[in-house]
């Protein structure tokens, strides 16, 4: 719990870009940090991660408060001066005297500020939210890497992890191989191979993306099938379909509307197809015929580009990238300036994965970070 309620910085909050935040920020020692982190203990693994980036000898500061959900940033006039949240069913007021950083991520951080009255202010009225500024472009321009997937069958003498899933020995086993000897199931990640590929050769630079999966399930997050399958998931680089993120309800703790408006242009469907007939050349290859019977999904009754593209409405989803809902740049739709201050606003900066103008073409993670650290030197050297 807070033994103080005023911070020079208050940063929410944790994840990527924002645990590489407080670290240097407090970095002269004099720097005072609060961050303010929705997860809690069931998500133990991500806290241990932030302390890794967090120096330290017991002296709380940077101050990472964990369950601790921000509901609005608290403003006089067009500055920020701290953030309300709440934790273990609480309500509680912070204050920054410096300048308060969203890194919610490209999900949370719009949605904040638009409960805080920073969006399109018509939005923010349909909700009964004061509109503290008027800002359009608050949760638009969202973009994400739309994964299109063809699974086939293998050969009953190869293991995918499907077999591993299902079957209690054999999870035994690879826990017991990661154990002793560090290999096994559980030294692989989830995509373990990895390919760029220019679908038509006058394209400067690769266009697709391609994450192989030793397994395979009917969608994203389905129970992995019950025979040995495999997976290789084709996802265009450079996306034109532009979605929207905007909040449902005035009420901090319910999910905000997502439309992603995955190949909402013709260039995005035709950059899926030529990708899907890559993955499937690449399963025609004498290397991988030895280790497949045949294609599961879509199937090979799917032949024209109609058909692959209705697949794909059936069962691409996220890759888990969304960028670019609190856009930096110039222009009325653009939310942070090139020092990812909020437009309009004092004294608040965006400092995570939504201020991408555009999604990189390739994945986001390390990008985040990167972005975390140039931020950190921003607030810095305005001081
Ligand atoms: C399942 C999954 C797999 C991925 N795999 C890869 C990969 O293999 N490679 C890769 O490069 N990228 C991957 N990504 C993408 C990458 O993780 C993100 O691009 C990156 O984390 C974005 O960083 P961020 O700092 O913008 O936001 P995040 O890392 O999402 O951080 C946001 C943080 O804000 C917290 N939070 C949100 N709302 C509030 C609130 N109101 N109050 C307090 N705290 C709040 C969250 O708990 C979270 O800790 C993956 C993402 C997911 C979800």
């Amino acid at each position: 719990m807070c033994s103080r309620a005023e911070f020079d910085f208050i940063v929410v909050v944790s994840g990527l870009a924002g645990c590489v935040l407080p670290n240097l920020l407090t970095e002269d020692g004099k720097t005072v940090v609060l961050l303010l982190e929705a997860g809690g203990k069931d998500r133990d693994l991500w806290i241990w991660i932030l302390a890794g980036y967090l120096k330290g000898d017991g002296v709380a500061n940077p101050k990472v408060e964990i369950r601790a959900l921000a509901h609005r940033v608290l403003t006089e006039g067009k500055r920020a001066i701290g953030v309300e949240f709440s934790q273990d069913g609480a309500i509680r007021q912070v204050r920054a005297r410096r300048e308060v950083l969203l890194a919610g991520g490209a999900i949370n951080s719009p949605q904040l500020l638009q409960l805080s009255g920073i969006g399109p202010g018509a939005l923010l009225r349909q909700h009964g939210i004061d509109v503290v500024h008027d800002l359009p472009g608050v949760g638009e321009n969202l973009q994400d890497h739309c994964g299109g997937r063809i699974i086939y069958r293998c050969t009953a003498n190869v293991w995918t992890m499907n077999e591993v899933y299902h079957n209690w020995l054999r999870r035994i086993h690879h826990g017991v191989q990661y154990v002793l000897s560090m290999k096994g199931a559980l030294m692989t990640g989830a995509g373990p191979m990895g390919l760029f590929v220019r679908t038509r050769p006058e394209l400067a630079s690769p266009d697709v993306q391609y994450q192989f999966l030793a397994g395979s399930s009917e969608k994203t997050g389905e129970e992995m099938h019950r025979f040995p399958g495999c997976t290789l998931v084709a996802i265009p680089c450079r996306p034109e379909s532009r979605g929207w993120l905007r909040i449902a309800s005035p009420d901090p703790a319910q999910p905000p509307a997502i439309q992603p408006n995955y190949l909402a242009t013709q260039a995005d469907k035709d950059t899926m197809v030529a990708g899907l007939k890559v993955s499937r050349r690449v399963f025609a290859t004498p290397a991988m015929q030895q280790y497949v019977t045949g294609e599961y999904l879509p199937g090979q009754q799917a032949t024209t580009d109609e058909d692959l593209l209705n697949h794909v409405r059936a069962t691409a989803g996220t890759t888990f990238h969304q960028t670019s809902t609190c856009m930096m740049g110039p222009g009325p739709m653009a939310v942070v300036d090139a020092s990812l201050r909020v437009k309009g606003m004092e004294r608040l900066r965006v400092i995570d994965a939504s201020i991408m103008p555009t999604v990189v073409s390739g994945n986001t993670n390390a990008t985040a970070i990167m972005i975390g650290e140039k931020g950190a030197d921003m607030v810095l050297h305005a001081a």
